[in-house]
């Protein structure tokens, strides 16, 4: 694990006003994070990118925003109050909580690492004659890890399936996995834990209590009637979602990767059914096009569910490399007439759709694009936060920390600085040129440090463009703009800065990848 890399994001969100603990004077809350001002503006702006990919993109999706607060009986109908349960686990001797399959997971982490281990070595030793494909299908070594890995990760597929947890305790002893920690075996038995939070509302009959949704998918189902009539849509279309959901997670150590309160953004696509493995295809392609179009592909992979949840029958991840790992970001999931279907049931209401084509009604089938607004967050920052050697103004050896965010998702697009603060015309030129700038993006103006002290700021926070006003400028109106990535300054009119600025930080720039 790139643990410094990881410990290095925390500070950095810290220091610059990306993320605070939450309730930080009282010690924070376990599992639950602000944004701070510069979190916010590229939160927003995540959002916004994905937005604008699903609703400006395509005619048949449009968008709801629907309330946290639901009708109890949407979480019976959806499967939430009887199957949303992680296997929970707890350490006798340190007294903390695990999730089992989680504990199993990893360790099946281990024995492909291992696996993968003898293949690099091997491939050294052999150099340009190593046989990769050979090598694993024949190395005994690798065999026997690669076949121990499947079989653990078949037998855990099944004892969630079957809710079976007596088994998955059997495992984890039969692995000799250890707390780790303390390196305690002292496990207590596995119990299903559900992850919805409940809360009370003093008028609703009976004892009045609601959950704080756990997605926000359950809001566009059973909004799916009102929005097709109300858009006059056809099938195929979409609605798409961006909401906060909650869940009690058993674990949440890992920053921002698995909160308790967190982002959601999600589309349903309503189909015919029949059709929903053609669309689950589709969908899968175009959401990897978009990760693509902001993250390096090496850093992304479809990962399939060995374990499919009651509603599926067709699911992938698109995982990310974490620093500590490929881990889930995205989840595509086929979710067949399931959650239609049942709320019908429940509701006693037809969600049915009339096909004029097809002259008749049907419950359609349902693919679900699903990702977190702040594991996206995370993945953007894991990207961008990087450690160079510059030569300094005097052209020595220097570092900086910048943060090579896509400038479209960029907090601040352009920062506006006098070469000098106390000099008047300088600083009232500059003035001048951040209030028009600011008419079209997010603009920072800093008279405060040396103009190179200036820049590093700018950089640490990823402002893709730095716009420095010096005593040429009053002479005849140009400025220097220097770009974050390459560094390099070049002399134009302040007329052109808010063209050259727009055209690579707008929205567009990163769209126009995925058309
Ligand atoms: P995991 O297996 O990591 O718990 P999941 O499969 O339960 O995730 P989904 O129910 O598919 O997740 O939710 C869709 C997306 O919501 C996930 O891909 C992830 O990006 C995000 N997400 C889910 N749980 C959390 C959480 N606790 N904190 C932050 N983001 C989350």
């Amino acid at each position: 694990m790139q643990e410094e890399l990881f410990k290095k994001i925390v500070s950095h969100c810290k220091e610059y006003g990306f993320i605070y603990p939450s309730s930080e004077v009282y010690d924070g809350l376990n599992g639950v994070y602000d944004y701070g001002p510069m979190g916010v503006e590229l939160k927003n702006n995540i959002k916004e990118y994905w937005w604008q990919g699903m609703v400006q993109l395509h005619e048949n999706i449009t968008g709801i925003d629907s309330a946290i607060f639901m009708h109890p009986l949407i979480w019976k109908a959806s499967g939430h109050v009887d199957a949303f349960n992680d296997p929970l686990i707890d350490n006798k001797d340190s007294k903390k909580r695990f999730r089992a399959d989680v504990l199993v997971e990893t360790e099946i982490d281990k024995m492909i690492a291992k696996a993968d281990k003898e293949v690099d070595k091997a491939a050294k030793r052999f150099g340009e004659s190593f046989d990769e494909k050979m090598f694993r299908e024949t190395n005994p070594r690798v065999l026997e890890y690669t076949q121990k890995a499947q079989d653990t990760e078949t037998r855990l597929a099944n004892a969630l399936k079957t809710n079976d947890m007596a088994d998955l305790k059997a495992l984890i002893e039969e692995l000799n996995i250890a707390e780790p920690d303390t390196g305690s075996r002292n496990w207590t038995e596995v119990r299903q834990f559900n992850l919805m939070f409940s809360t009370q509302m003093s008028n609703t009959g009976d004892d009045g209590k609601l959950y704080l949704r756990p997605e926000t998918a359950q809001g566009i189902f059973v909004n799916f009637q009102n929005v097709q009539k109300t858009t006059r849509q056809k099938i195929p279309f979409g609605i798409a979602q961006i909401g906060k959901a909650f869940r009690n997670e058993i674990v949440a150590r890992q920053f921002i990767f698995r909160m308790r309160e967190f982002e959601q953004m999600e589309m349903q696509f309503f189909v015919r059914p029949g059709t929903e493995m053609d669309w689950y295809n589709t969908w899968k392609e175009r959401r990897m096009a978009w990760h693509r179009s902001i993250t390096p592909a090496e850093k992304l992979r479809f990962k399939d569910h060995d374990n499919l949840a009651h509603y599926a029958n067709a699911a992938v991840d698109i995982q990310f490399e974490f620093p500590f790992g490929f881990k889930e970001l995205e989840g595509i999931h086929s979710r067949t007439d399931f959650d239609l279907k049942s709320h019908s049931e429940l509701s006693g209401k037809k969600l049915q759709f009339f096909d004029p084509e097809l002259n008749e009604h049907y419950i359609p089938y349902v693919v679900e694009t699903s990702v977190g607004c702040d594991r996206l967050f995370l993945s953007v920052l894991s990207n961008a936060l990087i450690e160079e050697s510059v030569p300094d103004a005097q052209g020595e050896d220097s570092s900086r920390t910048v943060l090579k965010i896509p400038p479209a998702l960029a907090p601040v697009k352009c920062a506006v600085l006098p070469l000098l603060k106390n000099k008047e015309e300088l600083v009232d030129k500059a003035r001048s040129v951040f209030d028009k700038l600011k008419l079209h993006f997010l603009c920072q103006y800093d008279e405060k440090d040396a103009v190179g002290r200036r820049y590093r700021r700018q950089d640490a926070i990823g402002t893709p463009y730095c716009v420095t006003i010096d005593f040429q400028t009053l002479e005849d109106n140009t400025v220097t703009i220097r770009e974050r990535d390459s560094m390099e300054q070049t002399r134009v009119s302040i007329d052109e800065v808010a063209g050259i600025v727009s055209e690579k930080t707008d929205l567009s720039s990163l769209l126009e990848k995925l058309v």
